[in-house]
């Protein structure tokens, strides 16, 4: 079931920036490059931070959807309670950008070129943005954990619906989305808090993080559970682990690596190091 970590839920998980030197920036950056270039097995694991970029806000950081919604409103139960607090949530999404014409930035591209480089195993992903597809990742090596905004569903008749088509027939300012071929509720595709996660998703991804030898967590606080798993997963099975971050994660004392700073930006980077550390030439990544 989609839950976050009781400090999260009280207001207490504060977002620690650390400051880090052009040099140990690089070291780090090497290192990392040195670790995939000697993986075999690489499993990325991102949330809402490796979209920030893109122009979708996440979740914690100042001016992050919670900075502007209530946690408390985004479960399946006040999703189900009526047809006003649906749409609520139907418009808190729809507002989101997360359906907009979002595109992929640097971070996604540079997780694409791992995947045509040979050395990515998949991605695990906590977001419902669709832009790792986007980027070029082959949809099969995408586990959605949280669903997609692509689709919505209907919870009478399960018809499913494209995201677009559906929004270019029916109006929010109407009311809540009701299915057009029935009348039921429309639900989008992703998982609510509350919701269990799709069964298979989340058995790929607990059976790929036990599986990888380096799994890089990219844009993700690791507070909401069960996908903040993944990294233990892989620790507990002598993976290495990387973290990508704007800030301090609770998981960075028992990574690897941690590089803290713009995913956008570091991850094209990292990639450029690992290219070199192949003697690959550099390709369009960004
Ligand atoms: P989160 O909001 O809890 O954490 C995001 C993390 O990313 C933070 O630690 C922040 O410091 C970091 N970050 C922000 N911008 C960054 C950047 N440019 N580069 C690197 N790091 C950056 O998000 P989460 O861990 O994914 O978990 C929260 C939930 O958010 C998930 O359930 C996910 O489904 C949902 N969500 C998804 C989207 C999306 O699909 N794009 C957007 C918002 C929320």
């Amino acid at each position: 079931m989609l839950r976050r970590c009781p400090a999260a839920v009280a207001g207490q998980f504060r977002a620690r920036m650390c400051p880090v030197t052009d040099d140990g920036l690089n070291r780090q950056i090497e290192k990392l490059a040195e670790l995939i270039a000697g993986a075999n097995r690489i499993v990325v694991f991102t949330g809402a931070g490796v979209s920030t970029e893109s122009g979708i806000p996440d979740f914690r950081s100042p001016g992050g959807i919670w900075s502007r919604f209530d946690p408390e409103e985004f479960t399946i139960y006040r999703f189900l309670a009526s047809p006003e607090t649906r749409l609520k949530q139907w418009r808190i999404l729809v507002e989101s950008g997360v359906i907009a014409d979002a595109q992929p930035n640097g971070a996604h591209f540079a997780v694409a070129e791992l995947e045509k480089l040979g050395k990515l195993d998949c991605v695990i992903t906590q977001n419902i943005d669709n832009l790792h597809q986007k980027a070029g990742n082959d949809p099969d090596r995408v586990y959605e954990l949280h669903g997609t905004m692509n689709h919505a569903r209907c919870l009478g008749c399960q018809q499913r619906y494209a995201m677009k088509d559906l929004l270019a027939r029916i109006r929010l300012d109407a009311g809540a989305p009701l299915c057009p071929a029935c009348d039921g509720i429309l639900k989008p595709d992703v998982i609510f808090f509350g919701e269990q996660l799709p069964a298979e998703a989340l058995r790929q991804a607990v059976d790929h993080s036990r599986r990888c030898d380096l799994l890089i967590v990219v844009g993700s606080s690791l507070v909401v559970y069960p996908a903040a798993y993944m990294p233990t997963y892989a620790k507990e099975a002598g993976a290495a682990v990387a973290i990508v971050n704007l800030t301090v994660t609770d998981f960075d004392s028992h990574a690897d690596v941690v590089i803290h700073g713009k995913a956008g930006e570091i991850m094209p980077l990292i990639l450029e190091a690992v290219r070199q550390n192949l003697g690959v030439a550099g390709g369009d990544a960004a």
